[in-house]
């Protein structure tokens, strides 16, 4: 099937790009014997958030969905010791698996971990912010979409990258009458983006060992 063919394709790059990493593996082993559900990004997607990180320097990083902090770990590398990365979570145990997996990556200094719902914790993070983020993560309910990404405009300055992933799903992304909140989040999104002067933005489908879907790169430009 495609999928086995893109799960086998995603095993040969993470081989030949991806070294085996102790921190990683752990994180990732840790969430699924807490029973969270195994939708973190794959180990290339992973890897590319932290390159994207790296190529712009950010050295502050916003994620909504922390989950068990696996992409957190891929991003937090890509800080300087002065960075700081604040994500959000809402459900407590995964948070409380995510903390345990940021302390054993030794990130603890740099990742700020906030739990509650991002609309109720957005508020403190923009109170609290006297600088604005460099790159924002969007990854927790689909249905929110488009609030996170007001916030993100709010908590964002000119050059800052919003990366928003599962934006295709399936292709059911194109379907006006899906019935899908998440589908419907996603849409109104790009309504969003169509009539937002302040961004320019692209998306891009991607297949892997998660299927089929996407992610939306936005580049504030005013
Ligand atoms: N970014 C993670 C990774 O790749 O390793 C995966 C995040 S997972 C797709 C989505 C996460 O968002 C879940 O842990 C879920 O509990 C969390 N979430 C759902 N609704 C939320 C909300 N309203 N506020 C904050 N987090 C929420």
């Amino acid at each position: 099937t495609p999928l086995q063919l893109w799960t086998a394709v995603d095993a040969y790059i993470s081989e030949q790009l991806i070294p085996a990493d102790p921190v990683l593996d752990a994180a990732l082993a840790a969430s699924a014997e807490a029973g969270l559900p195994q939708i973190a990004v794959s180990a290339p997607q992973g890897k590319q958030l932290h390159l994207l990180a790296r190529l712009m320097g950010a050295r502050r990083i916003l994620e909504i969905g922390t989950l068990g902090g696996y992409s957190t770990i891929w991003l937090a590398r890509a800080l300087p010791e002065s960075g700081r990365l604040i994500t959000l979570e809402a459900d407590p145990k995964h948070a409380a698996v995510a903390g345990a997996n940021i302390a054993r990556a030794g990130l603890s200094g740099v990742v700020d971990l906030r739990l509650g719902r991002a609309l109720d914790t957005l508020p403190q993070v923009a109170a609290g912010s006297s600088e604005p983020f460099d790159l924002i993560f969007i990854d927790a309910d689909k249905e929110n979409i488009p609030h996170y990404f007001d916030w993100s405009l709010r908590l964002a300055r000119r050059g800052t990258l919003i990366l928003v992933d599962n934006v295709i799903r399936d292709g059911e992304v194109t379907n006006p009458a899906s019935t899908d909140p998440r589908i419907q989040g996603v849409r109104r999104f790009n309504e969003q983006l169509f009539a937002e002067p302040r961004v320019t933005a692209t998306t891009i489908q991607t297949v892997g060992n998660k299927g089929y879907d996407g992610f939306t790169m936005a580049l504030v430009t005013g």
